[in-house]
C-alpha cells in the first residue's frame, strides 16, 4: 500500500470572473464604445451605475455608485442601458465551458463562479491547466476575457482571481497559502465588509497576520458566529464545498430506531420527527413537491419503498404528514421488524418558478 495518508489531498478550487462583465458585452458589440468610459445603466436622477468598463474605472467609477456621483468623476462618461438578455446568454456559454472541466460548478452571479476541479473531466493534471484552458475558450467563444484565481479552498481562489485583472491568472499554492494570508490587508478579505473593517482595525487588526495572533475566544466575544470562520481563515483555512447549483431531485431524511419496530403506532411516532425535518427544510426554501416516498427497511436489511404521488403540489405540513403515514399503515401488519424508516418528497419544481427559486437559492 502505497501513502496511506488520514488527510484527504487538496482540493483544486478555481474562482473564474469575467471582467467589468456588462461593460465589456457593451463595448464587445458596439465598436464605438471601446477604449471609452462606459457605464452600464441609467443617467437619471436617481439612476445608479450597474458596471463601469475600466476607462471608467481610472476615473473612480465604480458599480453601484449613484450615476450623478459617476458622471461628475467623469464628464465623458458615456450610459448606456443593461440588456440582461444579451448577459445571460453569455453566462450560459461560460457554464457550458465549465462543464466541459466539471460538474461542481457553484455560480456566485451571471459572471462568477467556483468550480472544484479536484477531479476534472477532462483528467488534466494541473488546475491551473484547467484554469488556463478556460480562459482561452471563454476568449474564443465569447470574445470576452475572464480572470482567474487558482488555490486550494473558495476563500483563496476567489481572492486569487483579484489579483492580475483584468485577463489574469493567479495561483496561490498550498505552501504559499498561509503567508499570504498574513500579508493581506483585512479590508481585502472576502467575508469582512467595510464596517467590520473598520471595527478589526480599531482593535489593532489590519492583516491577516494581526487576525492569526488572536485567539478563537477573542473573535467570537468580538464578531460572534463569524469568528470562528476569521480564525481559519486567518491561517488559509477554508473547508466549505463548492456547491453545485443542480436543482434537487428529491428532499429527504431517514433514521435508524433504537429499538426494531414492530406495531403502528411506534412506527407512526418514529416517522413524525422526520416528516418535521423534511418540511421544514422544504417550507424555508420554498420547495413544493408532489411525490411522497416511503422508504422501510426491516431487521433482516430487506427494505421496500412506497410511493404517492398528489395531484396537485403538496402546500401543507398536515397533507404531508396524512400521505406518508397512508403509506406506512399500508405496510402492517408487519412479522419482521422494521430498523429504519425514511420519507422523501420529489417531483420538485413543478410549479412555474420553483426551478428558478431553487437555481438562485444559494
Ligand atoms: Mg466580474
Amino acid at each position: 500500500m502505497g501513502g496511506s495518508d488520514d488527510t484527504p489531498p487538496p482540493r483544486k478550487i478555481i474562482h473564474v470572473d469575467m471582467d467589468a462583465f456588462y461593460a465589456s458585452v457593451e463595448q464587445r458589440d458596439n465598436p464605438e464604445l471601446r477604449g471609452k468610459p462606459v457605464a452600464v445603466g441609467s443617467p437619471q436622477q436617481r439612476g445608479v451605475v450597474a458596471a463601469a468598463s475600466y476607462e471608467a474605472r481610472k476615473f473612480g467609477v465604480h458599480s453601484a455608485m449613484a450615476s450623478v456621483t459617476a458622471k461628475r468623476k467623469c464628464p465623458e462618461l458615456i450610459f448606456v442601458p443593461h440588456r440582461f438578455d444579451v448577459y445571460r446568454e453569455v453566462s450560459r456559454q461560460i457554464h457550458e465551458i465549465f462543464a466541459e472541466h466539471t460538474p461542481l460548478i457553484e455560480p456566485l452571479s451571471l459572471d462568477e463562479a467556483y468550480l472544484d476541479v479536484t477531479e476534472n473531466l477532462q483528467q488534466i493534471d494541473t488546475a491551473t491547466e484547467v484554469a488556463e484552458a478556460i480562459r482561452a475558450k471563454i476568449k474564443a467563444v465569447t470574445n470576452l476575457t475572464a480572470s482567474a484565481g487558482v488555490s486550494y479552498n473558495k476563500f483563496l481562489a476567489k481572492i486569487a482571481s483579484g489579483q492580475n485583472k483584468p485577463d489574469g491568472l493567479f495561483v496561490i499554492a498550498p505552501k504559499a497559502g498561509p503567508a499570504f494570508v498574513e500579508a493581506l490587508p483585512v479590508g481585502k478579505f472576502h467575508g469582512v465588509g467595510p464596517a467590520t473593517a473598520e471595527k478589526m482595525k480599531r482593535l489593532g487588526i489590519e492583516t491577516g497576520l494581526d487576525l492569526k495572533a488572536r485567539s478563537l475566544a477573542s473573535l467570537q466575544s468580538d464578531f460572534g458566529k463569524s469568528g470562528w470562520y476569521y480564525y481559519w481563515i486567518s491561517r488559509g483555512v477554508d473547508d466549505r464545498p463548492v456547491q453545485p447549483d443542480r436543482i434537487r431531485k428529491s428532499i429527504g431524511a431517514e433514521d435508524t430506531f433504537s429499538k426494531d419496530v414492530f406495531n403502528v403506532e411506534d412506527a407512526t411516532q418514529g416517522l413524525r420527527p422526520l416528516i418535521e425535518k423534511v418540511w421544514r427544510y422544504c417550507s424555508a426554501n420554498e420547495i413544493r413537491g408532489r411525490t411522497v416516498t416511503l422508504k422501510v427497511k426491516y431487521a433482516d436489511f430487506q427494505q421496500v419503498t412506497r410511493s404517492r404521488t398528489t395531484g396537485s403540489p403538496i402546500t401543507g405540513q398536515t397533507d404531508f404528514e396524512q400521505v406518508a403515514t397512508g403509506l406506512l399503515e399500508a405496510v402492517f401488519p408487519t412479522r419482521k421488524g422494521i430498523r429504519l424508516l425514511g420519507i422523501a418528497l420529489s417531483s420538485l419544481g413543478d410549479e412555474a418558478g420553483d426551478e428558478t427559486q431553487l437555481r438562485f437559492d444559494i
